[in-house]
């Protein structure tokens, strides 16, 4: 067979749809191809005979090359991405190869690259596949990576500023769940699309997972990155139809800025990350700047909640009961006390039930926190020895999520029986906010445990928004003065009118009246004269242990 002409090679080359570039061993540019000519903008003039770092970014600290030539040096080839600078001065990012090419007459070495800022895989390889998402095309985690990694040096060296995004798709469960996964699939490719679109030419978009994306994006200042969110939520939330369908789709948005907000790769996704968190506690379908308060208050928040999740599983002795005694008002009598669970971890010491209540709640442990106080109430209830304290009401707080959750009753049933069996009335105490939202079964629900013999209070009134309507259909039997009330009551104040008309709407309603957190005398008079009926304050008692209450408080039994 004829051997090939050069030209022929020299054309091949020309063709490939790679950049590529010969060097010698020295190092010196021998050849480049016409895909070199147009993605890096030089020409043969301007780099043949001159070192390779002619194309350089600056963005690689030396230790960078040097690894390179020892990995050519050892494993014979080098592969990975490298910012290089185009004619023009823009840098980029290339996935580059590297390898050794022996011939008789000595050696030279090759490096082929294709411009991966495009953000576009162009083949299947490898290579592709371990650093480009198959779906959309966008770089994967590990690419992002690595650019980000490159773009924080650069930074460091040019002062060039910009902002990492954590881009989270909301609900897309849900629209995987009710249209199936190949239109989940189709919204994800038009969500990178559309990311790509709106992002300027050198911004990297990368799809980390699932239907999280990220993004590096030139944006200097607050000002800048703000304008440029605005135009993501424009372009990502304009309706897209898929199968004939037509979606919203909401996104939920953090940014971190660099060096603000982090100087290392794994600093500014975290943060960014973190930001975006708070965008979907803000309520979703908004971005969220990274702040280091905010952080700071979300890290908490998590290391509570893996707290609690712990103590509630292993720990249940970390939880305590006390008991706050509830009083006549008209004859100063004791008629009962409202269990309040306490809880104090080894590490995090005391923390108030205003914050882990709702916390179990949000984090579906609320079931299990119910569980430990009414274990915790029933062996105190247990100690109680003589017969001949009179009935009380015990009043324990219950979550409105729960009277949803079918195992209520079980867990209610020991402590109902229990009560009951000493002539006690139990109680259960629900706050007003979330008593409106009950569903009729719930309600049923509530019935129910009527019929059982409990009463049940609604808790914190006043600070919800109840229609008397509704109220009026309520299975309830008490209602609880929020404090906030009680606290303004003074003498012909305007709260005082507010607690009056409570107290007559209760009247009119043949429901009883309890007024909580009456802190002074004067309080409790008005509170009496009013003729509400049961009170409860750090005035009359404060909450107590259990062996405090049966010491000092059920054999007296008296108003101080
Ligand atoms: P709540 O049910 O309205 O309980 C009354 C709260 O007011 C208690 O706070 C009590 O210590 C406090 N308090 C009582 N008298 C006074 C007073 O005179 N002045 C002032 N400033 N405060 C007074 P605590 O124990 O911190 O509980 C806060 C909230 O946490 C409770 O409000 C209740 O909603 C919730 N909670 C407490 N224990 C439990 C529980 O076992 N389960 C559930 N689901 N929630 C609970
Ligand atoms: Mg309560
Ligand atoms: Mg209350």
């Amino acid at each position: 067979m004829p051997s090939l002409p050069e030209s022929h090679y020299r054309a091949a080359f020309d063709q490939l749809p790679h950049a590529m570039m010969l060097a010698t061993d020295e190092p010196r540019i021998m050849y480049i191809n016409e895909m070199f000519r147009r993605v890096t903008g030089y020409h043969e003039g301007d780099v043949i005979g001159h070192r390779p770092s002619v194309l350089s970014s600056g963005v690689h600290p030396p230790e960078f090359y040097r690894d390179m030539w020892a990995s050519l040096t050892s494993k014979g080839h080098w592969e990975g991405v490298i910012w290089n600078r185009r004619k023009s001065g823009e840098t980029y990012p290339q996935w580059l190869s590297i390898y050794p090419v022996q011939t008789g007459e000595g050696r030279f070495y090759a490096g082929v690259f294709s411009d991966v800022g495009e953000n576009r895989v162009s083949n299947e390889s490898i290579t592709a596949l371990a650093y480009y998402d198959p779906l959309t095309g966008l770089a994967n985690r590990s690419l992002f990576q690595e650019f980000l990694k490159a773009r924080v040096t650069q930074g460091a060296r040019s002062e060039s500023r910009f902002a990492v995004l954590f881009i989270d798709l909301d609900f897309f469960k849900g629209v995987n769940d009710l249209h199936g996964h190949a239109c989940g699939d189709r919204i994800l490719v038009h969500m990178a699309a559309t990311l790509r679109s709106v992002l300027r030419e050198g911004d990297i978009v990368a799809r980390l997972s699932g239907d999280e994306f990220a993004a590096i994006v030139n944006a200097g200042t607050s000002e800048e990155l703000e304008h440029l969110l605005r135009r993501i939520f424009q372009a990502l939330t304009s309706p897209v139809v898929i199968e004939g369908r037509e979606f919203f789709l909401s996104v939920s948005v953090g940014a971190a800025l660099f060096p603000g907000h982090g100087q290392t790769a794994a600093e500014l996704l975290q943060n960014s990350d973190r930001a975006m968190f708070s965008a979907k506690q803000a309520g979703r379908g908004c971005a969220r700047i990274y702040s280091a308060a905010e952080s700071k208050e979300g890290m908490r928040t998590q290391r509570l909640t893996e707290a609690l999740q712990g103590s509630l599983k292993l720990s249940p002795e970390e939880f305590s009961v006390v008991y706050q005694p509830q009083y006549d008002l008209q004859s100063g009598t004791m008629t009962g006390m409202e269990a309040l669970l306490r809880w104090t971890h080894p590490v995090l010491g005391d923390v108030p039930p205003g914050e882990f209540v709702p916390m179990a709640e949000q984090r579906g442990l609320i079931h299990e926190l119910t569980g430990v106080l009414i274990r915790r109430v029933l062996t105190d209830l247990q100690t109680l020895s003589s017969d001949n304290v009179g009935p009380m009401v015990l009043a324990i707080n219950i979550s409105a999520r729960q009277i949803t959750d079918g195992r209520l009753a079980d867990l209610l049933a020991p402590f109902i029986r229990e009560t009951r069996q000493r002539g006690w009335q139990p109680e259960i105490e629900i706050t007003e906010t979330h008593l409106m939202n009950l569903a009729p079964l719930c309600l049923q629900r509530l019935e129910e445990f009527g019929r059982q013999g409990v009463r049940v209070a609604i808790d914190d009134f006043g600070t919800g928004y109840s229609s008397l309507a509704y109220l009026h259909n309520l299975p309830v039997h008490v209602l609880k003065i929020d404090r906030q009330f009680v606290s303004r009551l003074q003498e012909g104040c305007r709260d005082s009118r507010i607690v009056t008309a409570i107290v007559a709407i209760a009247e009119a309603m043949q429901l009883e009246v309890v007024a909580e957190g009456i802190e002074d005398e004067l309080q409790r008079r008005i509170l009496r004269e009013m003729r509400c009926h049961r009170g409860q304050g750090f005035f009359l008692a404060r909450p107590s242990s259990w062996a405090t209450i049966t010491d000092h408080f059920l054999d007296v039994g008296q108003l101080k």
